[in-house]
């Protein structure tokens, strides 16, 4: 979306100075590219919107000045589905992002242009949100490694919110080990952000090389099921494979809600985010319309020619959901499921230590090939949802290929257990080469 050259190269330069004063840390002089969703002061910040064409954020997003802190330098920004809404980076207003494995088709969404970037070369490392899978399948569907942190260990402050209770920023890189020097810096408690969690931050380097001995992985059955890809589910089968030989054990889970995560999550999410969106009505900051009649037809022409038709189609199933007479039916209905799922998950997690699926059903599909089918666009998060809805963490690591196009796989840990994800994707990373894979076109 935006290159920021001059102040890069500024960033660089002090970083360089870091170093000759001996006083670097792991970050100094590392080149990061941001989601266009994190607030960066003076720098554009779209969210992919038309809305925000013009919004030059005057403050930094905690993510942001986290990484300043450590000395990391901001490439630029990049492009996003708009307001995180998507799968396939398709509904940005800049248009889409092509996956660099087959530019005929999408790297996913919504972070889709970290992805890309990322599997590209074109930075060693992204940043991502994370509402219902925006940071796990687009590092999927573009062979690279990502985590979405237990909700409330990376603040939201200055990441523009979508569906509140849901959304949680985490980085993409190449390998889980990058990964976990990127969180080391991204997560921590924040004043700022009411739903940040006071407490310690794991030093997420520190149990990398343990061994996995032991190891209880547990396979819900849902996630095996239809719908599911063959030959994507023999690229996972071999995945767990490896894992068996370095010596965990595999273990048949039921998690018996999970059918109902899309359902819920597309009455929760565009819930927060009608109410979110409202404050976009062309009178503090963003897109307005121009020579408005009254008030009423700027706030209707502003927000009308201001977003994109994904985010007008959420905005309208959200305010139906809250509104009197419908709430009971759906929004607290969907609270209640919501709770049921996460129990789910509880229970499977006092038989094994990790669970373990495809993070998507198929590969990278075609630009297009879904564009006018929300329902089949909704249903490719079909495994990353439930993880939101339970507020826990989950990865996605590359695991092979299909036809020449990345698979991967998920890992999904308990509350707060970054650090262990991080040790077995490391671990599965040191016995295999899917990570290190480049797309021919960027080699
Ligand atoms: N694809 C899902 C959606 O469209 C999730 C997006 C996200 O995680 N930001 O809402």
């Amino acid at each position: 979306m935006t290159v920021t050259e001059t102040e890069a190269l500024k960033q660089a330069e002090a970083a360089d100075k870091q170093r000759q004063n001996g006083n670097a840390n792991l970050l100094t002089g590392i080149p990061l590219a941001q989601k266009d969703i994190f607030t960066t002061l003076g720098v554009k910040t779209t969210c992919g919107s038309k809305m925000l064409d013009n919004f030059i954020a005057p403050y930094n997003a905690t993510v942001i000045e986290n990484f300043n802190q450590a000395g990391a330098v901001m490439l630029g920004k990049t492009n996003m589905d708009e307001f995180a809404m998507g799968s396939s980076n398709e509904t940005s207003f800049y248009g889409a992002v092509k996956n660099p494995w087959d530019l005929e088709r999408v790297p996913g969404g919504s972070s889709g242009g970290s992805a890309a970037a990322v599997a590209a070369r074109l930075a060693p490392a992204a940043t991502g949100t994370d509402t219902g899978g925006s940071i796990r399948q687009p590092a999927a569907l573009c062979g690279i490694t990502g985590i979405k942190p237990t909700y409330g260990r990376v603040s939201r402050w200055g990441m523009i919110a979508f569906a509140s209770s849901l959304d949680q920023g985490g980085p993409m890189a190449q390998t889980a080990e990058d990964c976990a020097l990127m969180l080391d810096v991204m997560a921590g408690f924040d004043s700022k952000d009411s739903t940040s969690m006071d407490r310690p931050v794991d030093d997420h380097t520190a149990k990398l090389n343990d061994n996995l001995k032991g190891l209880k992985i547990g396979l819900p059955k849902e996630y095996f099921g239809e719908g599911l890809d063959a030959d994507v589910e023999q690229t996972v089968q071999d995945a767990l494979n490896v894992y068996e030989s370095l010596g965990a054990e595999l273990v048949e889970i039921s998690l018996p809600n999970s059918h109902l995560a899309v359902p819920v999550y597309y009455v929760v999410a565009p819930a927060e985010c009608s109410s979110n969106l409202s404050r976009f009505d062309g009178v503090r900051y963003g897109y307005r319309c121009e020579n408005p009649t009254d008030l009423t037809d700027l706030y209707t022409r502003s927000r009308g020619e201001g977003f994109g038709d994904e985010v007008k189609r959420r905005i309208m199933i959200g305010t139906y959901a809250l509104s009197a007479g419908y709430y009971d039916a759906y929004y607290l209905k969907a609270q209640q499921i919501r709770r049921l799922i996460s129990n789910d998950f509880t229970e499977a997690f006092e038989k094994v230590d990790v669970i373990m699926g495809p993070t998507a059903p198929t590969t990278a599909f075609k630009l297009g090939e879904k564009a006018d089918d929300p329902v089949s666009m909704y249903l490719s998060d079909i495994y990353t949802i439930a993880v939101n809805l339970a507020g826990l963490p989950g990865m996605s690591i590359p695991a092979g290929q299909v036809n020449g196009m990345p698979v991967g796989l998920q890992l999904i840990g308990n509350y707060w257990a970054e650090s262990r994800l991080l040790n077995i994707a490391h671990q599965y990373q040191q016995t295999t080469e899917w990570h290190r894979a480049i797309p021919t076109n960027f080699a």
